[in-house]
């Protein structure tokens, strides 16, 4: 017997709700993001992830059983089109304490960014400090991001491809100024499940180009290409963003992640590597550059 449309939508929307809730409390206890007597600052962009972190923080914090506070920070950054209401309207309905501030960082990024070019690089680092003050002048012990899952897998190519380097964006952080400690407590939650979900309990998302400016182009095709693998290969993403949880040193290639030189090793850094590193002058004589090859691979060389 099959179920009426409106059952199997509501069990399907339980059962997305019980998701990311478990997600949330998962990434939460995995890296110790929130601890009693915290004071989380929840950044609020007005987004779909925003708002369902803080809907779902504000559901764990009713059950969880260590007390922190919560209070919603957005930063209003006199965009063209943006409704000043929209916010304060959503917030005083769900009951959470909130300071909405208000910084013209719009003209400051329209005026040195050139004209075509994207300006959500600057715009978001002159966000990032408006609010890290706020958190600062307000004693917050925590900051509390809405990136999620894709997000992270996202920046890791982005830094691969671009960058040439193995880095993404960690769950939980200390800023770069040392002040602030940032937790990514959606970082378990894929962006498609968030979508639904912020779709369901109809937030009133405002959104992010008000100003007219695009993500990058770099992060536009990265977006696709995982979108077209996951259609292919549904589960590459979760894939990806587990294999980040699971680094093995010894299996890459970093030697200031592991000592490779050690390895094996059976006593000083030999004169062979360091002419092999490029160390020694080009008139070194035959023998010795056979020896260091020798010594470097490992085998002994056998006077002829
Ligand atoms: S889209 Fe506009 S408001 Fe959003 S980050 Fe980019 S520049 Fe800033």
């Amino acid at each position: 017997m099959s179920l009426e449309p409106n059952r199997k939508a509501e069990l399907e929307f339980n059962k997305l709700h019980k998701r990311l809730r478990r997600q949330v409390g998962q990434a939460i206890a995995d890296y110790a993001m929130i601890e009693d007597g915290d004071k989380v600052m929840v950044c609020l962009s007005g987004g779909k992830d925003s708002y369902t972190l803080l809907d779902i923080l504000l559901q764990l914090q009713a059950k969880a059983p260590v007390r922190f506070e919560l209070v919603a920070v957005h930063l209003d950054q006199k965009q063209p089109g943006y409704s000043p209401e929209i916010l304060p309207d959503h917030l005083r309905g769900v009951g959470v304490p909130f300071t909405i501030l208000e910084q013209d960082t719009y003209s400051v990024v329209k005026r040195v960014v050139p004209e075509g070019k994207t300006m959500c690089g600057l715009c978001s680092r002159l966000r990032r400090g408006a609010l890290y003050t706020h958190a600062s002048l307000h004693g917050f012990t925590k900051i509390a991001l809405g990136h999620h899952r894709d997000d992270i897998v996202e920046t890791m190519f982005l830094n691969l491809f671009h960058h040439s380097k193995l880095a993404a964006m960690p769950p939980k952080l200390q800023s770069d100024d040392g002040r602030h400690i940032v937790i990514r407590p959606l970082a378990y939650c894929a962006e498609d499940d968030i979508a639904e979900y912020a779709a369901a309990k109809r937030f009133p998302i405002m959104p992010c180009n008000l100003c007219g400016s695009q993500e990058t182009l770099q992060r536009k095709a990265i977006k696709a290409m995982l979108a077209e693998w996951e259609r292919k290969h549904p589960g590459r993403i979760e894939n990806t963003f587990r294999a980040l949880t699971d680094v093995r040193p010894s299996q890459l290639a970093d030697r200031q992640l592991f000592d490779f030189v050690a390895l094996g090793a059976r006593g000083e850094r030999s004169d062979a590597h360091a002419w092999l590193a490029g160390e020694a002058s080009e008139e070194t004589d035959r023998p010795a550059r056979a020896a260091a090859v020798a010594a470097a691979s490992g085998l002994d060389i056998l006077e002829a």
